[in-house]
């Protein structure tokens, strides 16, 4: 259960109690939650450094044009990769994540139906890539296909970071117990490590901006369920590597709720998963434009 921020002290052990818990297994919360406030600390994935994947330095370094100092430059992230169940060795190693170490990344949620979540957040990312660069967004991306390993939770930040982003979006989507649904945001807390405490109020902002933008785009019911709600929707966490490494504003979404029937079809729809972009895109040139 996330009673509030875990301490230090306590990261590593409460890091060891749910390290086995995987990203489709509900926690100890009601509905549960992989991407959720009782989920281990294991959230995302990454690429080891031996990967054939492209560093995500490269993929950084290729896709930030040289005007990027002076535009707006958003770095979206989808969750998991299509590459990392066949390479336990490397996404379960440890790597820091702002206080404490948690799985380089993981496999991810996926419906009944086997639609697993990296194929369905790489999609929606290339979509809202689309409409942010069609509205003058400098986009780069944490990852440049779905079929590699990785990248470890923390290179996904350092991406972020290095960019120099006005945002990053992390695009995820749950897989808690099937009788609940809903989207629901999920904004920073300080990370143990107090490393990203220049960044809160921004993601805030943002998060509310995305939150908003997508249940109004999409009629996504706001999830109830998440044991970290400030809201309904919207949840604050500190043991996301991807939160607590950013030093640019940073957020996550969890657009549905893989495991349960309704929205495992929804997921599955393309038109849906346009709407879902759009949503995502709204939010994010809201934010823009507020800053
Ligand atoms: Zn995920």
């Amino acid at each position: 259960m996330w009673g509030g921020p875990v301490r230090k002290g306590i990261a590593t052990a409460v890091l060891s109690l749910v390290a086995v818990t995987a990203c489709t297994t509900p926690a100890g919360a009601p509905g549960g939650s992989a991407h959720g406030a009782t989920r281990p600390r294991s959230d995302i994935t990454s690429v080891p450094a031996t990967s054939t994947s492209s560093p995500t330095s490269s993929v950084a370094a290729t896709d930030v044009p040289a005007e990027s100092s002076t535009s707006s430059v958003v770095v979206l992230d989808p969750g998991h990769n299509g590459g990392n169940s066949g390479a336990p060795g490397q996404i379960n190693r440890p790597v820091p994540a702002g206080g404490f170490t948690k799985p380089c990344n993981t496999v991810g949620a996926e419906t009944s139906a086997g639609y697993p979540e990296h194929a369905f957040t790489f999609n929606v990312a290339l979509r809202v890539q689309d409409l942010l660069r069609a509205g003058g967004v400098t986009v780069v991306m944490t990852r440049p296909d779905d079929f590699g390993v990785g990248p470890c939770v923390n290179e996904r930040a350092e991406t972020a970071n290095q960019a120099g982003a006005a945002l990053a979006v992390s695009i995820h989507a749950d897989g808690a117990s099937p009788d609940v649904r809903g989207f629901h945001v999920i904004e920073p807390a300080l990370a143990p490590d107090g490393g990203n405490a220049a960044i809160l109020d921004a993601s805030a902002k943002a998060a509310s901006d995305l939150l908003t933008a997508f249940s109004t785009a999409t009629g996504e019911p706001l999830a109830t369920y998440p044991g970290a709600l400030v809201r309904s929707g919207l949840t604050r966490r500190d043991d996301l590597a991807g939160l607590n490494l950013a030093r640019v504003p940073a957020v996550f979404i969890e657009c549905v709720n893989m495991r349960n029937p309704e929205d495992g079809a929804t997921a599955a729809d393309p038109d849906w998963r346009q709407r879902a972009a759009e949503g995502i895109a709204g939010g994010v040139l809201t934010y823009l434009a507020s800053r």
